[in-house]
């Protein structure tokens, strides 16, 4: 059962302190005594008040602990003590209710409004202050309960570490910064046991961005993840895993950004033949820029302090933060469909940032001395804002950008009237944006037809705001340093993302060489998007299909403009997660439909539900498995549920009368089910008198490319699924954090598997039962897996978008009979390393064509 956060021992009635500092240890001991807290968590509470005035106004104090010293707090509880007689919180202050909060989360932020509200009703508060009945105190703060992971946390031993626990150490070349963490997050909040990471000294609770954020956990360091309560150990897995996938994404990013380094590093920069002033800075995004500077000058904004009623003052507090939090829900999902999905996780998490308790509670705070809701909110933002800078960590101050940022947009809904900067220039084109610092908000609403470039005072090159404008294409330099600033507005400038330079006063021979060397460099990079555009085909002519792997229909035209042909692979799962019941067939049918009209005619694979395994659904209420990668996921699971499959396949059969589809079934182990679900279909189709669509199945599992043979006769294509069936191959779980590394689906024994499997399908095609073989796996989208595979008789190969372009071009660049001395190499090595040095081959000139 949930426990609340204030209960009756936690009550203490008639105290008499003699000084804020007892008064603080009184509360202090009911939470060690209600086991909520370490006895060293009282110092924090003590310490706290040393850099914050906790009490909020009518006799009311609210002292808690420090986030670096959460790691103390073994379950979240506030203690009450109530002083009739008052005591003296600070000069001309005296307290008779004391609230300490010992909060692991944001558990507590409804007792922190109520708390703000009840400010108001002085003669509940006085009643309060003497009442012999704690359950008046209980009563009138309505309190919440406490979510189970609270309650779950045994009161044990209070220790740094949770029982249960891994080391990891940190791998993301940037550290953690806020999109993983993020990711962290929404993974331990899953689960109802307590989940902690410690660096070092310094632990936080790993359902809290901030208290992540602020371990300042950089590559190379050692973490220590625990665990505690019932499903402590499915947390502590799930973590793991989500930990480890992120791993390849921070990689790439973090090689997106060196490459950039290096092209720019490695091109000679334009140079102007006469001396024109210059600023030199650090390059952020490559390409050449030339337009009219516009210098964004930051505002100061002047927040007045226009004190209202504390109630009316919290509410619309409340209210702003609900509808920002919305909106940067709103722009992470519109930026992730017009930039990119990491850019749009910055948005997510800075709206996780606005619900960090320290913050509400400082707004609260102000409010309740006196102060409007627009300035205690300001001042509240500035003042985290500016702890988070001054620790010298690049990573934290990177984060304050994000809180100022989010801070920004808060401020704008709680006083529209104040010219709040940001947003969109006024008129103008061909702009050369020159400020202080840009906001990630100010840089994914930028619009691309007005602006040409940005340019820096501060920031670095790993910043959102970075990290944005590479992905926009904008060449872009940061760190110019302030006289970036002095610049005068308006002037003709020449911005070299790749020299990292800004040149202005220029005479026209130069501005005339410097638009030749930008057309130059633009009819080079259009050369290379023109390639990716181009089908894949080997030099004697053998054509291989290049489809990307998208989820959802507002990812199409993206996946299409990085040169994806169709769609070989749409996971259905994303429809039935972070949700509370199962999506209805016009919901899917809807999203199916989208997919088809997105697509034009192009091929698109669906991929019915993948549930099981690594990915849960609580509202299914499925089954605890021992085992759950052998245990009842994917087509078995739908075989067992009518409810999922019937209305799945209907929506898509529906989809069907649409445009073109075909249909998957994932982990496939045997023809009796391959034969059971095209009965389904085939039933399906003829109520909904739909068009017969192609039936695949994905080989995943060893039996299934053992079979490839007998399975062929009843499939129309196979698209194998390297990820699974290498776990499957080598028995190696693919979330595994220590095997990881060994499970490379470069091994040739998987290797041999897809052989098997493809000489299967050639068997059935010959027989004149014809099935293609695709991959959709990680291995597609490996430019030597994706030859090795094409030597071995793949023809489709469905990959990530990011991974086309490279794809293609190893694939244009060698014969068929290259790509099938390099399958037999592969094949016959006897472990993945070997395979792997077969990659120096693909370059060697003496074998590929030109
Ligand atoms: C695979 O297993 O290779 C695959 C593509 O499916 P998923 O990663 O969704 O399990
Ligand atoms: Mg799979």
């Amino acid at each position: 059962m949930p426990e609340a956060l204030i209960r009756p021992e936690l009550v203490q009635l008639g105290a008499a302190p003699a000084d804020k500092t007892a008064a603080i240890r009184q509360a202090g001991q009911l939470l060690v005594a209600a086991g909520c807290i370490a006895p060293a968590y009282v110092q924090s509470l003590l310490a706290r008040e040393q850099t914050a005035n906790t009490y909020l106004g009518s006799g009311v104090a609210i002292p808690h602990g420090q986030i670096a010293d959460r790691h103390l707090i073994e379950r979240t509880g506030i203690a009450v003590l109530q002083v009739p007689g008052g005591v003296e919180w600070n000069a001309g202050q005296r307290a008779t209710l004391i609230f300490a909060i010992a909060a692991q989360s944001d558990e507590h932020l409804a007792l922190l409004r109520r708390l703000t509200r009840l400010l108001q009703d002085e003669a509940t508060l006085q009643k309060l202050a003497c009442t012999a009945d704690a359950g008046d105190i209980l009563r009138a703060l309505e309190l919440p309960a406490a979510p189970a992971a609270a309650a779950d946390a045994a009161a044990q031993a209070p220790a740094a570490d949770y029982a249960q626990g891994f080391d990891w150490r940190m791998p993301y070349p940037n550290g953690l910064h806020a999109r993983p963490a993020q990711q962290w997050v929404e993974t331990a909040r899953r689960f109802a046991a307590s989940v902690r990471v410690r660096n070092g000294q310094e632990a936080g609770d790993a359902k809290n961005l901030m208290a992540l954020l602020q371990l300042g956990i950089a590559h190379g360091q050692t973490l220590h993840v625990s665990a505690q309560g019932d499903d402590a150990a499915a947390a502590l897995a799930a973590l793991q895993g989500v930990m480890n996938r992120l791993t390849a994404a921070e990689e790439a990013e973090a090689e997106k950004a060196r490459q950039a380094k290096a092209q720019a590093a490695s091109r000679s920069a334009w140079q102007p033949a006469g001396q024109p002033p210059s600023l030199q800075g650090i390059s952020a995004s490559p390409g050449l820029a030339i337009g009219t500077l516009r210098v964004r000058r930051a505002a100061n904004i002047a927040v007045p302090d226009r004190p209202a009623p504390l109630a009316e003052g919290a509410d619309a507090l409340d209210e702003a933060l609900a509808a920002t939090r919305a909106e940067l829900l709103q722009l992470a999902q519109d930026t992730a469909a017009r930039i990119g999905k990491a850019e749009g996780g910055i948005f997510r998490a800075q709206a996780e940032l606005l619900g960090d308790t320290g913050l509400i509670a400082q707004a609260c705070q102000r409010m309740a001395q006196g102060h409007g809701a627009a300035w205690s909110w300001h001042e509240a933002v500035q003042a985290a804002a500016g702890q988070l800078a001054s620790v010298g960590s690049p990573l934290l101050a990177a984060r304050a950008a994000d809180l100022r940022d989010a801070g920004l947009r808060v401020l704008r809904k709680l006083a529209p009237e104040l010219d709040v900067p940001g947003g969109q220039e006024q008129g103008g084109e061909n702009l050369v944006i020159a400020a202080a610092d840009l906001t990630p908000s100010d840089t994914a609403a930028l619009d691309l037809r007005q602006v040409a470039g940005l340019c820096t005072a501060q920031g670095g090159p790993s910043s959102h705001t970075a990290i944005i404008a590479r992905t926009l294409g904008l060449p872009a330099v940061v760190a110019a340093g302030g006289a970036l600033l002095d610049v005068p507005d308006g002037q003709t400038v020449v911005l070299d993302g790749d020299g990292a330079r800004l040149y202005w006063g220029l005479d026209e021979a130069d501005l005339q060489s410097a638009r030749q060397w930008r057309d130059a460099q633009q009819a080079r990079a259009r050369e290379i998007a023109r390639l990716a555009l181009q089908p894949a085909a080997t030099q004697d002519g053998v054509r291989v299909e290049v489809a990307a792997n998208v989820n959802r229909p507002e990812q199409v035209p993206a996946a299409l403009a990085a040169g994806a042909e169709g769609v070989g692979l749409m996971r259905t799962e994303f429809l039935y997660l972070e949700r509370d019941s199962a999506p209805g067939e016009d919901e899917q049918c809807e999203t199916y439909c989208g997919m088809v009209r997105e697509l034009a005619g192009r091929p698109l694979i669906i991929r019915t539900l993948d549930i099981g395994g690594d990915k849960q659904v609580p509202y299914l209420n499925l089954p605890h498995e021992e085992n759950p990668f052998l245990g009842i996921r994917g087509s078995r699971l739908m075989l067992r549920r009518p409810d999922l499959l019937e209305p799945q396949l209907r929506a898509i059969y529906r989809a069907a009368k649409t445009g073109p589809l075909s249909i998957m079934f994932p982990m496939i182990t045997s023809l009796a089910e391959l034969r059971e679900l095209r009965a389904e279909c085939e039933r399906i189709r003829q109520q909904l008198n739909a068009p017969a669509v192609p039936i695949g199945i994905m080989v995943e599992v060893p039996a299934a490319a053992v079979m490839a043979g007998q399975l062929a006769l009843h499939a129309d294509f196979f698209s194998i699924g390297t990820n699974d069936l290498t776990q499957y191959v080598l028995a190696i779980d693919r979330q595994h954090p220590e095997l990881a590394r060994e499970a490379d689906t470069l091994h040739p024994a998987v290797l041999r598997m897809i052989q098997r499997t493809v000489q299967g399908a050639q068997a059935a095609t010959q027989a004149g039962r014809p099935c293609w073989v695709g991959v959709c796996g990680g291995l597609a989208g490996d430019p030597l897996g994706a030859a090795i595979l094409t030597g071995l008789g793949v023809r489709e190969l469905s990959m990530s978008q990011r991974d086309i372009a490279p794809v293609k071009a190893a694939l244009r660049a060698c014969d068929s009979a290259l790509l099938a001395e390099l399958a037999q190499l592969a094949l016959d090595s006897a472990d993945a390393d070997s395979v792997r040095a077969l990659a120096a081959r693909l370059q060697a000139p003496r074998q590929v064509k030109r």
